[in-house]
């Protein structure tokens, strides 16, 4: 376990950021922003069509934190999130929390700045030691999965195995009273603590460690995430839920499945096959 949430008390949401400024009771004129990055083309010619909810929320770099207005680029970084988030709501999420924590986000910070350009496309993009970043709509759609059950709602401690850069993690802490993430490479828990430091969020903890092994010492968790795919959902997982609680985790070698496991009671597990996915693999031990 980290601990480092204690020195950095500070939620997510209070950073933040304010709407763009309003001249003439009009949105400043976000189109004649000049660049040659398409997504950002895209994302200024979308902008007006981003669902309500999913403005709700504007986060940027607590570095960046505006004393006066906005910066072009963080209006640029706002524009491209609200247009991913579009995209998700086209691609099928619906859940509103979901898509407001995806578009407070700024996933641009958790991928190397020579990738930055291309961190709101739909894609998982190379975060160093062979791994990914997972892509938006997967992010998007197992948070929503997991929030679907009975406990729904309710989601105090979740637990997320394959921590990388990061970046799922934050978005639960959006979502989630508490969110446990491990990672098993030395390097990338690194990487996830120095990608989360500036944006303060207190409720995560990571650990290093092998996920498969789940946290006992913290269980049991109303919500389980796996970010790579095993052959099977270790056993030890599955006894970490909680009654009612929900695992998402995609299964499979060449070709895998997402799979939902719910916990109907101390002996009892359902599991139903939800959609194909592709993530890196779940491996055992650390490194
Ligand atoms: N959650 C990330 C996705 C990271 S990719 C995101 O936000 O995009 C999946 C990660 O799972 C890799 O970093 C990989 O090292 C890690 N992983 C694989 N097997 C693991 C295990 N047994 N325990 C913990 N992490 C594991």
């Amino acid at each position: 376990m980290s601990g480092s949430d204690k020195r950095f008390p500070l939620p997510l949401s209070s950073v933040v950021e304010k709407p763009p400024a309003v001249a003439n009771g009009r949105k400043q004129p976000l189109a004649r922003i000049a660049t040659p990055q398409t997504a950002t083309q895209n994302a200024v010619q979308n902008l007006q069509r981003a669902p309500q909810q999913a403005q709700a929320i504007r986060v940027m770099p607590a570095a960046a934190v505006p004393d006066a207005a906005p910066r072009p680029a963080a209006m640029v970084s706002q524009a491209v999130r609200a247009a991913m988030v579009a995209r998700l709501a086209k691609q099928g999420i619906k859940d509103g929390k979901v898509l407001a924590a995806m578009e407070a986000v700024p996933r641009h910070m958790f991928i190397e700045p020579g990738l930055s350009s291309q961190a709101y496309i739909d894609a998982s993009l190379p975060i160093g030691h062979h791994q990914t970043i997972s892509q938006p709509y997967i992010v998007a759609r197992m948070i929503e999965v997991l929030r679907a059950g009975p406990n729904g709602a309710a989601m105090d401690k979740v637990l997320e195995i394959g921590t990388g850069c990061g970046y799922q993690a934050a978005v639960l802490s959006l979502v989630a009273k508490d969110v446990f993430s491990i990672e098993r490479i030395k390097g990338l828990h690194e990487l996830a603590k120095a990608n989360l430091r500036p944006l303060r969020i207190a409720n995560i903890r990571l650990q290093y460690g092998d996920g498969m092994l789940g946290l006992p010492q913290v269980a049991p968790f109303d919500g389980i995430i796996l970010a790579a795919a095993g052959l099977e959902v270790p056993k030890a997982l599955l006894e970490q839920l909680s009654i009612g609680g929900r695992l998402v985790a995609p299964v499979g070698d060449r070709r895998q499945v997402l799979h939902l496991v719910e916990r109907v009671s101390k002996f009892e597990w359902t599991n139903t096959q939800l959609e194909d996915c592709h993530f890196v693999p779940l491996r055992p031990g650390v490194v």
